[in-house]
């Protein structure tokens, strides 16, 4: 039998990359050949941090090929309006060719993000087997599903997705109600950017239809209810292999890990360390920067917290005045952590996060209670299966000023460390993932049956 090749396509975005990556691992221990598409600006950006020469194309067995964004080399990529408009226009006639023009090897199968599944047809033109992959809550996939439903309805506009009134929906059953304000597309800030997204999701939801196989970073207790809401999904989370537990796993980092915080880490007690992270895009003002870090003084607990260096809207971050000597002795802040074996550590007690569907699930795998801090896009709906359908973790609530002040980070943080149930519920939900992970639990078992899928050629 031929060997399949995967050839997998990630939306650029650090949250989409590394869930790809760790599914590339996946299928090369399943007997694959995977080579994986990044844009040339993060292929930069990830083999810089790496401090890997840019000729070195195959690590780990994956090959890595790249494609343009088709965004001037200066433009910020966290311009998601920009972006999707120039990923739908500019990059399918690259990719097209990336893929006709490769006669040194021979890709028997494509795996795109569902964010990027528009690629679909492309392949499927060419004979590929066709898989997508959605790396976020099934949920939140299940919800789009329900647009024109919500357009017919009159809940939402059909132009730009906004919500004709604000109001808390059922907008599936046995999911819990959702605030109109917070449906993914909603969360953000400028109507303009809100359309492109909102028809950019459209798109992608049209041309998930091009995709024989639809598999997700999700398992089957975690979300059962949705599962099936959606045509032939198949949960395979948490994507676990052994080559993430090698000292030193490539996950295609867009920054540089700080891996000294491991060593800071062992020194600390079991159970101590409140682990504060905000994921790849979430960026703060000054004031309330400032207020968590105060907040995070105020716990007398030692943290560890990765300020991204892009993590304010400043161009350095600013601690509020003395607050670096005060909390040198039990408090760290880095550029980057590898997040994955933070997660896992002892000494960590609790996760102050955004709630990006990784960290949910990264949180949830290791039995780490949550204090929800959303920011935007499905933060606050995996915020919702957090703290009141698995009940793993707590919200932070806004004072008047619209700010978490740093009083409610010091009294939730609080009240989470005590909270004996939370923790159990952890506890429970960690079980749950590993054995569905673990040879025989249904994740492993699925896997196994879309590699089998995939390989069928
Ligand atoms: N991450 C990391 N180090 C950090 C912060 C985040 O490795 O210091 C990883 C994290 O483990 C997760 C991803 O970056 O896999 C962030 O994805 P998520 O969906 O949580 O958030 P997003 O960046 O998409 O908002």
């Amino acid at each position: 039998m031929n060997t399949p090749h995967a050839l997998i396509l990630p939306f650029p975005a650090q949250g989409h990359i590394i869930p790809l990556m760790e599914l590339s691992y996946c299928l090369i221990e399943r007997g694959f050949h995977v080579t994986f598409i990044n844009t040339q600006f993060n292929h930069e950006r990830i083999f810089t941090e790496m401090l890997l020469p840019d000729q070195a194309k195959l690590i780990d067995g994956i090959h890595f090929m790249t494609i343009p964004d088709g965004l001037e080399q200066e433009e910020d990529r966290h311009n998601f309006g920009r972006l999707m408009t120039s990923l739908t226009t500019i990059t399918p006639s690259f990719l097209e060719k990336l893929m006709k023009n490769n006669v040194a090897v021979k890709f028997t199968c494509f795996i795109a993000d569902i964010n990027m599944a528009w690629a679909l047809s492309i392949a499927k033109n060419m004979g590929l087997r066709t898989a997508g992959f959605w790396p976020a809550a099934a949920g939140i996939l299940a919800a789009m599903f329900q647009i024109p439903k919500l357009i017919q309805d009159g809940v939402i506009d059909e132009e730009d997705g906004a919500p004709k009134k604000k109001d808390v929906i059922q907008v599936i059953p046995r999911l819990s109600p959702m605030d109109t304000i917070n449906l993914p597309w909603n969360c953000l800030s400028d109507a303009y950017t809100r359309k492109i997204i909102f028809n950019y999701f459209i798109t992608n939801k049209q041309a998930s239809s091009d995709a024989e196989m639809i598999i997700c970073n999700s398992f089957e207790e975690l979300e059962k209810p949705m599962f099936s809401e959606i045509p032939n999904i198949l949960p395979v989370g948490p994507l676990l292999s052994t080559f993430q537990s090698r000292e030193d796993p490539n996950l295609c980092q867009l920054w540089l890990e700080d891996k000294e915080c491991m060593a800071w880490l062992n020194k600390q007690s079991t159970c101590s360390v409140i682990y504060v992270a905000f994921g790849s895009i979430a960026i703060f003002n000054n004031r309330q920067f400032e207020e968590l870090a105060l907040g995070l003084e105020l716990t007398g607990q030692p943290f560890l917290w990765v300020v991204r260096p892009d993590l304010t809207n400043k161009s350095i971050n600013a601690y509020p005045s003395g607050f670096e000597e005060r909390v040198a002795n039990r408090g760290r802040m880095i550029g980057w952590s590898p997040q994955q074996k933070v997660l896992k550590h002892p000494a960590i007690a609790c996760f102050i996060s955004h709630c990006g569907w990784n960290s949910t699930i990264e949180g949830v795998k290791n039995g780490v209670p949550f204090l929800c801090w959303p920011y935007f896009a499905d933060q606050f709906f995996n915020q919702s299966y957090i703290t009141k359908v698995w009940k793993v973790g707590l919200s932070l609530s806004l004072d008047e000023n619209g700010l978490i002040s740093k009083e409610e980070v010091g009294s939730k943080v609080e009240e989470l460390l005590k909270d004996r149930d939370i923790l159990a519920k952890s506890q429970a939900l960690k079980k749950l993932a590993q054995k569905s992970a673990m040879e025989g639990g249904s994740s492993f078992d699925n896997l196994n049956k879309f590699a089998s899928f995939l390989s069928d050629i």
